[in-house]
């Protein structure tokens, strides 16, 4: 939608064609605006209509009983029951239909008093409501059409009426009917320009919308690649950290229960080297949808590096830490992923560390907790690899050197 109103505002505003369902929109959008301009003329009209009746009571008695009829009932009456049609949104034909009802009321309401006045008042009344009803051209929001119908109605009524002027004859009438009818079509473009600007006014708001619309989605899609893994579809490191941050520094219990379980493919580079990087990559995704599985609504799993992934576990407990951290263990080991690096049979494996953190637990910061979920990984690599090891307290060595891995030989 937004290439075709950007085409649409590349030409002249006058060129402007809205589709059936950009028009739908324009109608609906505008509504509001195109209702209090219609009801607001037909309030004024009737306020002033009745305001002359009153002035008709005072100055021209003789013409009392038609002046109270015609002003001060059948013309509020009559807007009444147009602004009710503008009250909601209609079809437009029934929009544009209000218009001619509102000039012929109008002529009728002049011509019938001038008729019973006689005289020169026919013609005098005949211009003002033929005036009053040319405001009703400009300023009402229809379409073109009905526009160009409520002019002819308003030049026709003049006609008919003044065709009973008993002073004027009828060559003199229609001479006025000819000026009155070019300087009222003269109006109609004036409406038009209106139309079309409302339109281009209408098309520049959509755009900016749309535009609007288009960045958010962008940027929305710009916070998820910057923050997911594009080989595995996991949090990457510096979602993970943004995450696990908020967890730690969350008001209340400082710190709160946090698990951190850190799994590391074993002999990762073994399988690279035999099966091929792209055979590594698909090993890599693998190991991920597993620890998503295994994780569910547990926590928070995360490519923290490399072949390293890392979980954060909220309100993890001493008992559950270690049976999870497991769990994702054997749950990689189920899959039985070939690892060819590793001999006939060989399947990949990870090695687990967990660390935990609980209320009054004296531990400083995440980045120790970490560093204790990592120190025990590596202990787990020392031991001899596909096993977890959870570091409830503090660990002695913090990064015992890993011993010589089996892997390495079988790749040499
Ligand atoms: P260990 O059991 O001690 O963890 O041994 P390892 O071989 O798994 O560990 P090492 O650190 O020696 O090798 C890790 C390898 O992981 C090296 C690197 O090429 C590979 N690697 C890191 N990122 C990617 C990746 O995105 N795709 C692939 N295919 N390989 C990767
Ligand atoms: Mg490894
Ligand atoms: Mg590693």
């Amino acid at each position: 939608m937004l290439e075709d109103v950007e085409v649409m505002l590349r030409g002249r505003a006058r060129d402007i064609v809205l589709s059936n369902s950009l028009r739908d929109l324009y109608l609906a959008t505008s509504w509001g605006q195109r209702k209090r301009i219609a009801r607001s003329w037909l309030g004024w009209v009737s306020i002033v209509s009745v305001g002359v009746s009153g002035l008709n009571c005072v100055l021209h008695r003789e013409l009392l009983r038609e002046s109270l009829l015609m002003l001060a009932i059948f013309i509020p009456i009559l807007h009444a029951a147009l602004a009710h049609v503008w009250s909601r949104p209609r079809s437009s034909w029934i929009e544009g239909l209000t218009v001619p009802i509102a000039i012929i009321a109008l002529m009728t309401a002049g011509g019938v008093l001038g008729v019973y006045a006689g005289g020169l008042r026919l013609h005098d009344n005949l211009g003002v409501v033929l005036f009053a009803s040319t405001t009703a051209i400009v300023i009402f929001p229809v379409t073109l059409a009905w526009t160009v119908i409520g002019a002819i109605t308003a030049v026709a009524a003049y006609t008919g009426f003044g065709l009973l002027d008993p002073i004027r004859g009828t060559r003199e009438i229609l001479v006025y009917a000819t000026a009155f009818a070019l300087v009222t079509g003269c109006l109609i473009p004036a409406r038009n320009s209106i139309n079309t600007l409302l339109q281009h006014a209408f098309l520049l708001t959509l755009r900016d919308l749309l535009q609007g619309r288009a960045l958010e989605d962008a940027n929305l899609r710009l916070a998820v690649l910057a923050t997911t893994d594009a080989l595995t579809g996991l949090p990457n490191r510096r979602a993970f950290e943004e995450a696990a941050a908020r967890l730690w520094l969350q008001p209340g219990v400082n710190p709160p229960s946090i698990g951190i379980v850190m799994l590391d493919i074993d002999h990762f580079k073994c399988l690279n080297d035999t099966a091929g990087h792209a055979s590594g990559d698909r090993c890599l995704a693998a190991v991920a949808g597993a620890i998503r599985a295994c994780l569910t609504n547990n926590g928070m799993a995360a490519r923290y590096g490399g072949e390293e992934f890392i979980c954060i576990i909220p309100d993890a407990t001493a008992e559950n830490l270690g049976q999870l951290a497991d769990a994702l263990r054997a749950s990689i080991e189920a899959m039985s992923l070939s690892n060819p690096g590793l001999g006939q049979g060989g399947i990949v494996t990870v090695s687990a560390g967990a660390a935990l953190a609980l209320p009054g637990g004296g531990l400083e910061s995440l980045a120790i907790l970490i560093g204790r979920a990592d120190s025990a990984l590596y202990q787990a690599k020392s031991r001899g690899r596909n096993q977890t090891v959870t570091a409830l307290t503090p660990l002695a060595a913090e990064r015992p050197e890993p011993e010589p891995r089996a892997g390495d030989r079988l790749c040499a």
